[in-house]
């Protein structure tokens, strides 16, 4: 039987030559393929700065304080996210405000984001889920008015782009991720991008126990945290950034596959949509099952046992349990981000499945919503 993983990374030797000579330097830590990382990273995004970081939560922690936000502040946020882009918001005191999601993009709903603005909004922490950005023009034109930071957590989605502009190019700043689901890894890994000269001196004195960059060994002056990323990861992704292209067009090439697989079926089930003017970069595939009454679950745990490993992208956060106790959140408080919770289901997605894969992991699905149907 064939197994089928949810994901799994592209390495190649040119990565593992890199690491190895790392290895061999003897320079582990805060030597120089960190900094050629950050600036291929800048370059291929087109922003002046980038500062790499030990993961996409570490990033957007630092991102946060550099911003200025503090307790009592809030951040409106989207609720149908991986749990990092809410719990940053925590981590420096504030309370992420959420706002319902666009059924087409699952991104934050612009039309719904001004009746959560008060006095104490700093910021809108926009996120661009599953490798589609948000809605930038409308949310822009908010915060300019609202006089909010808009700050972008881009984990899922480098090198898509909204309107012919990158994501993670809008905001005071923007985090990505380099874990190995996502578009290029580093294993853990994360990068802060800005064009702020002093959003940038901020984050990397931050990330680096307050020490500014280029001032004296054991020479702080604010408190910092230790959220370097290493020498190796570094080399791994710069080796990953110079096949950014190629990694990109294999993952539209796989999600056109899944498409097409999927035409036949779209009575039960329904493939990703991308917006007018956004480019998607497929940090995942997820299709939504469009019968109500079947368990998604079930679906699930039979794919399991064909050897077809799939996951309920995502849960949304304001209904986890911690949530749930801290803000009094309830079912029924963001309509939408639950519906797609209680039905969405991410496919196997790397580079490596073939067009016949695709086929043969949409007939099982299709074969198992069926069955479940007819019962
Ligand atoms: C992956 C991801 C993160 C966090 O990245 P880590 O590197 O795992 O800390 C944050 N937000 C979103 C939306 C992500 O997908």
């Amino acid at each position: 039987m064939n197994k089928y993983p949810l994901a799994k990374p592209n390495i190649g030797q040119k990565e593992k030559t890199a690491v190895l000579k790392v290895l061999d330097s003897g320079s582990l830590s805060l030597g120089p393929v960190y900094q050629k990382f950050e600036k291929a990273f800048a370059k291929a995004l087109g922003i002046k700065y980038a500062c790499a970081v030990s993961s996409g939560t570490a990033g957007l922690h630092l991102a946060l304080i550099a911003a200025g936000i503090k307790a009592g502040d809030e951040v409106i946020t989207t609720p149908f996210s991986f749990v990092a882009s809410a719990n940053a918001i925590l981590y420096v005191g504030a309370k992420p405000v959420f706002v319902d999601i666009d059924p087409l993009t699952y991104n934050l709903d612009a039309s719904k984001i001004e009746e959560k603005i008060n006095k104490k909004t700093k910021a809108i922490l926009v996120v661009h889920i599953f490798g589609q950005p948000a809605e930038m023009k409308p949310i822009l034109a908010i915060a300019r008015i609202n006089k909010l930071l808009i700050i972008e957590d881009a984990c899922e989605s480098l090198m898509a782009s909204y309107r012919g502009k990158l994501a993670g190019t809008f905001g005071q700043s923007a985090v990505f991720a380099f874990y190995p689901n996502k578009q290029i890894t580093t294993g853990e890994g994360g990068m802060i991008v800005t064009s702020s000269k002093n959003i940038y001196e901020l984050c990397c004195s931050l990330r680096n126990q307050g020490r500014k960059q280029g001032s004296k060994w054991l020479d702080h002056d604010c408190l910092g945290y230790n959220y370097r990323l290493d020498e190796m990861s570094a080399a791994l992704g710069l080796a990953q950034l110079e096949k950014i292209s190629y990694l990109i067009s294999k993952r539209r090439e796989i999600a056109s596959w899944y498409n097409q697989a999927i035409k036949p079926y779209n009575e039960i089930m329904q493939e990703p949509e991308i917006a007018r003017g956004n480019t998607h970069s497929w940090f995942v595939y997820v299709i939504k099952i469009k019968n109500k009454k079947i368990n998604r679950n079930q679906v699930m745990e039979k794919l399991e046992t064909a050897g077809i490993f799939t996951k309920p992208y995502l849960p949304s956060i304001h209904l986890l349990g911690f949530y749930r106790k801290l803000f009094n959140y309830k079912p029924g408080d963001f309509p939408r981000s639950e519906e797609i919770s209680r039905s969405s289901l991410a496919l196997p997605f790397y580079i490596g499945l073939t067009k016949k894969d695709c086929f043969y992991i949409i007939k099982k699905i299709a074969d198992i919503i069926n069955e479940n149907r007819k019962k």
